[in-house]
């Protein structure tokens, strides 16, 4: 039976998720934006608390307030970090993003050890992560489908009521409305999406409410 504990962490209120195994323990880190060394201290402490094991950290995409945590939990756990490589360059370029939203000072450069791709399976105990590739927010921008439990983590794709913006680098409305349609809204209505800000929706009730799709 495969757990999810939501965070929601830094200046962004952006949705960081531990997918964990209850008997195996094994767990998935998606998208760490834990920053403040609070942040850090509950992470850690519910890591701790549920005595989990990370095998791995997935980014839907390199958006820096989805990264902030990356090399903080690589190194503390001693996991790989798994990203599509078409948002490599976003990854390369965590400083750049930073000063776009006006921030000052340097960020760690977010680099990509294992390489995802549409179809690829991501087992975490008795359960899996289907990755869809679902490009229009970021060029490398995936969604993460969890078959046994029942839920779409959605990343910045698709949100309760809307979309990820496209205004960003390599972001295209055209491509992330075919990724919604074409590969979300084919999903069971019932599935339940977990997105990167926000509260969670159900595809039935975006396929029939979202107006942006
Ligand atoms: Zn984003």
């Amino acid at each position: 039976m495969l757990k999810v504990k939501q965070f929601v962490f830094n200046a962004f209120g952006e949705n960081t998720y531990v997918i964990s195994d209850s008997e195996t323990r094994e767990a998935a880190v998606i998208d760490p934006g834990m920053m403040a060394e609070s942040e850090r201290r509950e992470f850690d402490n519910y890591i701790s608390a549920s005595q989990l094991k990370i095998v791995e950290v997935i980014n839907t995409h390199l958006h820096l307030d989805h990264c902030f945590g990356n090399n903080y939990v690589r190194d503390r756990y001693g996991v790989k970090v798994a990203a599509n490589i078409g948002d490599a360059p976003l990854g390369a370029d965590l400083t750049g993003q930073l000063r776009r939203f006006g921030g000052r000072g340097d960020a760690d450069a977010v680099s990509i050890d294992v390489q995802l791709k549409e179809g690829d399976v991501i087992k975490i105990g008795s359960g899996e992560l289907q990755v869809i590739e679902t490009p229009g927010h970021s060029p490398g921008g995936i969604c993460l489908y969890c078959p046994q439990g029942g839920f779409l983590i959605s990343g910045d794709t698709l949100f309760r009521g809307g979309v990820g913006r496209t205004d960003l680098y390599g972001g295209n409305a055209r491509q992330l409305s075919e990724s919604i349609r074409k590969k979300l809204f084919t999903l069971p209505d019932e599935t339940k999406v977990l997105p990167g800000h926000d509260r969670f929706t159900t595809i039935g009730d975006e396929k029939r409410s979202n107006p942006y799709v």
